[in-house]
């Protein structure tokens, strides 16, 4: 395969990590940039001293001048938490965050690849969604900086490629966990499982009974990268996910079971404009990509959990600090 420089936006994150480890395990170049808001320089400090790896710091909302030959743009906060704690600046990452990396895209007439998302969906009346539905999204909640910063990120890429002829790979990503999941970012894996090995409460937000759909990292990244390289004619969007839907409640006994804990549930408010339902039909990625999840929930939260363990056992303050626990 011919050695590629790839800038990944937004690597020091969960997913940003684990995809500069598949592109310098497949031999290519990584400029990793991140501005650090919610990604730690923890997740990827076994790259650090790699000969084919340069770390970046910078804020993508800045025009950002690099020579490279492919553009996986993932910054932008992605949990709950993280992206409504500085609504405005979400939204200016999504949005000037993809004008500047199309504009670099454009420059270097090379290929670009959008981290989107199945809040695109919103509350779907739609079920199992599929790329043609539009979606039911509220445009002014406490989730729409994300979802509608996300939506017109969309609008741009199709834009630049009808526009400016750019070659464009949208993927809408569906619920996915693994290990360096930020442990306070408030999604439902991490709370499960933290909570779990502290012995703590488990935070069942509603009556537990809406679903969601988990796929493990690496069966996701594995579909990035089968995108990232298809036909120039796929632009997406496509739907990454895992379909086998479970609902909170279930999530929340799996992780008590687990890990052996003694952890009670205890039930909070649902979040304003929390979605029912949400399930990815994958049939476009199977059909044009030959991609579909392998890890079952069981294997991935056990890897999952082994991560946590660690983090947790961990004493040093100083390590602990930047996760805020
Ligand atoms: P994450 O928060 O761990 O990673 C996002 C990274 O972007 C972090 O390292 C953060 O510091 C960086 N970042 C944020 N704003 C930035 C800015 N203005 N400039 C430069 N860097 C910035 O989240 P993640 O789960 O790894 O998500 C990565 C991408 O995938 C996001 O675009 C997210 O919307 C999308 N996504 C993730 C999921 C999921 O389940 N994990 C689902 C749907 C979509
Ligand atoms: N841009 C960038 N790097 C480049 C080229 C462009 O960051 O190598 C940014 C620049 O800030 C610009 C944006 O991308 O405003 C959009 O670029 P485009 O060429 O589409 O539009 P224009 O330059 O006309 O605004
Ligand atoms: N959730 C929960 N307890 C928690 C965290 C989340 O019950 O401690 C619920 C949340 O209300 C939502 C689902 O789990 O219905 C998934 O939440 P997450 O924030 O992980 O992702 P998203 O809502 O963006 O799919």
């Amino acid at each position: 395969m011919r050695r590629n420089t790839i800038l990944v936006t937004g690597g020091a994150g969960f997913l940003g990590s684990h995809l500069c480890d598949r592109l310098l395990g497949d031999g290519h170049e990584v400029i990793c940039l991140d501005n650090f808001f919610t990604g730690t320089k923890g997740n990827i400090e076994h790259l650090i001293d790699h000969p084919r790896f340069e770390l970046m710091r910078h804020d993508v909302t800045f025009p950002l001048y690099v020579e490279v030959d492919q553009i996986y743009n993932l910054a932008c906060p992605a949990s709950p938490v993280h992206y409504q704690h500085d609504p405005v600046q979400t939204t200016k990452t999504s949005v000037h965050g993809a004008i500047n990396m199309l504009g670099l895209a454009k420059r270097l007439k090379c290929r670009i690849f959008q981290a989107s998302t199945s809040e695109v969906y919103g509350d779907p009346s739609v079920h199992p969604q599929t790329e043609d539905y539009w979606g039911n999204v509220n445009p002014i909640g406490p989730r729409s900086c994300y979802d509608e910063g996300k939506r017109c990120a969309e609008t741009l890429f199709f834009d630049y490629w009808r526009q400016h002829k750019l070659e464009i790979k949208v993927a809408r990503i569906f619920n996915t966990y693994g290990p360096r999941m930020h442990p306070s970012d408030g999604r439902v894996v991490s709370n499960f499982i933290v909570q779990a090995l502290k012995g703590e409460p488990i935070t069942i937000y509603g009556d537990g009974a809406q679903t969601r759909s988990f796929c493990y990292v690496d069966d996701l990244i594995d579909g990035f990268i089968r995108l990232m390289n298809s036909p120039k004619e796929l632009t997406g969007p496509v739907n990454l996910g895992n379909p086998n839907e479970f609902t909170i409640k279930e999530l929340a006994e799996l992780a008590i079971d687990m890990t052996g804990s003694k952890s009670k549930l205890v039930y909070q408010p649902l979040p304003q404009d929390d979605p029912r339902q949400r399930q990815p039909n994958i049939r476009l990625a199977n059909d044009e990509l030959g991609w579909k999840p392998i890890v079952p929930l069981r294997d991935g939260l056990r890897l999952t959990i082994g991560y946590f363990e660690r983090l947790l056992s961990l004493q040093s303050k100083a390590v602990l600090a930047p996760f805020g626990i």
